[in-house]
């Protein structure tokens, strides 16, 4: 994790960031529950993130989505600014470089989160998910979502993503008799993405059953 480069972002927001535990956690205010007091804690090498006035939790994503106020794209550029260093240091091979992704989620993309997860309007979503054995904390480990307008309404979208970069994603339909099951956007080099070299064998398995 480059840990100043979050210290810039979340003080480019008006965050005070107070460094504890020798410098392996981050405490600000909590925006979620309004509190004065430092009691949101970020771990400086995970970007998980809690809460102890509120609850509130999660990963580094949604942190900088619900946290940090930025847009599903950006947060997921973000995340990998900030964690691709860590990556990449810890894979044992020397990593082929990433080919270049103009891949982006739709603009009418809802991430799944607690609130939206629950939300009237998603249960549908929410059905075809837990019918595969999907609960939400996966779909949000995922960065999964779904769409209710646009090109891709009545879809979830699930993200493929290699090397940091969000290579394509997948949006299956939950209508049961939609002709186009899957939609995936143009030029997103899903054979690549999908047939990996470096796509961990987990996601493969979690996608499998899901598609
Ligand atoms: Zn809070």
């Amino acid at each position: 994790m480059n840990t100043q480069h979050l210290i810039n972002i979340l003080e480019g927001k008006g965050f005070t960031v107070r460094e504890a535990e020798g410098g392996s956690e981050l405490v600000i205010a909590c925006p979620l529950c309004f509190s004065e007091k430092d009691k949101l804690y970020i771990n400086a090498g995970s970007g998980l993130w809690t809460c102890f006035l509120c609850g509130e939790k999660g990963h580094l994503r949604n942190l900088l989505i619900k946290v940090c106020e930025k847009t599903v794209n950006e947060a997921f550029e973000l995340e990998r600014e900030l964690l691709g260093g860590t990556r990449m240091r810890k894979r044992p091979l020397v990593p082929r470089p990433a080919p270049p992704s103009e891949v982006k989620f739709p603009e009418e993309f809802i991430p799944i989160d607690e609130s939206s997860f629950s939300a009237r309007g998603t249960s549908m979503a929410q059905e075809y998910c837990e019918s595969r054995g999907v609960f939400q904390d996966m779909a949000q480990v995922m960065g999964m979502g779904y769409c209710l307008t646009g090109l891709y309404a009545w879809r979830d979208i699930i993200p493929v993503v290699t090397q940091g970069a969000l290579r394509t994603f997948v949006a299956r339909t939950w209508i049961p008799d939609e002709q186009k099951k899957v939609l995936m956007p143009p030029g997103s080099q899903a054979e690549r993405a999908l047939f990996g070299y470096d796509k961990r064998a987990v996601e493969r398995a979690f996608w499998n059953e899901l598609i």
